[in-house]
């Protein structure tokens, strides 16, 4: 078994973030600029977003933190997200996901300029990535492919199994690994919680990507030997045992799985990291008018 480093690797990509940026700042005079929109004060969110500027800081780009109330209205986000969709110093809008329940989260997503949607939601760039044409990619899905791409992992012929559906990570990877591209060029399985016999499927695979949100759902019996797993799982505990209060888990029992894996992603230090620079990446790309000129 190797490890899939998400530390090693999301560092050494920031360098060379860091390093694109300083040129972007050379060329026009101005960094890369991400706005995060924050609605609320769910702890994870928070979380998320700290972690986001943070990162963004630290390769030299420019972000800006706009926070509402639970109680603002659907209109008047809307009207926060055309506002930045104009300003011309704006490369990247985001707007963390969960929201209230009575914002429609479609609307907000098609309301974000498709050409400064970072996180890759809006139809048009999946639209896109469906075509295999130059999009935005979501930031988790991203995040993975550059894994295989740093450690030139062979994909093209494997069949893949992908275990949850979700706009954000299932559905989009799933996409990505059977393009025509590489990565890709897998067969693909998409499953979801009405797949009948699920460890039957998951069996099959070569690739298998996790992206469930149940804590050590994927066993070892689910496992071929030698498949490579990305778990994608994010599941916070409460323990004393950590100065953060919680812990993380994984929807892999990676301590049961990993001997039988070829590679696998830990928890934390895997996935996670690498979403952060899917979102640095298309940042960037955004600012070098890489995409959409
Ligand atoms: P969602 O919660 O939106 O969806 C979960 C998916 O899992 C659904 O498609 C659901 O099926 C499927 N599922 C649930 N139970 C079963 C089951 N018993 N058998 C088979 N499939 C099942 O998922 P997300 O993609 O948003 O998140 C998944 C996990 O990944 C979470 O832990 C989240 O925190 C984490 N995450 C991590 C990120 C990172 O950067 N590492 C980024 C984003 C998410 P159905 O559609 O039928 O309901």
């Amino acid at each position: 078994m190797q490890l899939l480093d998400g530390k090693y690797i999301s560092e050494k990509l920031k360098k060379q973030i860091a390093v694109e940026a300083g040129e972007v700042l050379a060329a026009t005079g101005r960094k890369p600029h991400l706005v995060a929109i924050l609605v609320g004060n769910d702890g994870g969110s928070e979380t998320y977003v700290a972690s986001k500027i943070k990162n963004c800081e630290n390769v030299g780009f420019k972000s800006s933190l706009f926070r509402y109330n639970d109680s603002v209205t659907e209109a008047d986000l809307l009207l926060k997200i055309e506002e930045i969709n104009r300003d011309e110093e704006v490369d990247g809008l985001i707007v963390q996901l969960p929201l209230p329940k009575h914002i429609n989260p479609e609307k907000v997503t098609e309301t974000i300029d498709h050409r400064k949607d970072v996180d890759g939601f809006h139809p048009i760039n999946l639209g896109r990535m469906m075509r295999n044409l130059p999009c935005f990619i979501p930031a988790t899905p991203y995040g993975i492919l550059l894994m295989l791409q740093e450690y030139q992992i062979e994909t093209a012929g494997k069949h893949c199994v992908v275990v949850g559906r979700s706009n954000i990570v299932g559905m989009p990877i799933s996409v990505l690994m059977a393009r025509n591209a590489n990565p890709g060029n897998c067969t693909v399985t998409l499953t979801h919680s009405k797949t009948i016999d699920l460890k039957k499927q998951v069996l099959q695979a070569d690739i298998i990507i996790a992206a469930i949100g149940k804590k050590k759902f994927i066993t070892a019996d689910m496992v071929k030997p030698g498949a490579i797993v990305f778990d994608v799982g994010i599941n916070r505990e409460e323990s004393t045992e950590t100065k953060s209060g919680y812990k993380l888990f994984g929807d892999v029992d990676f301590e049961n799985v990993a001997p039988k894996t070829s590679w696998i992603t830990p928890v934390p230090g895997g996935v996670g990291l690498m979403t952060i620079v899917g979102l640095l990446k298309n940042t960037l790309a955004s600012a070098k008018k890489e995409i959409y000129k």
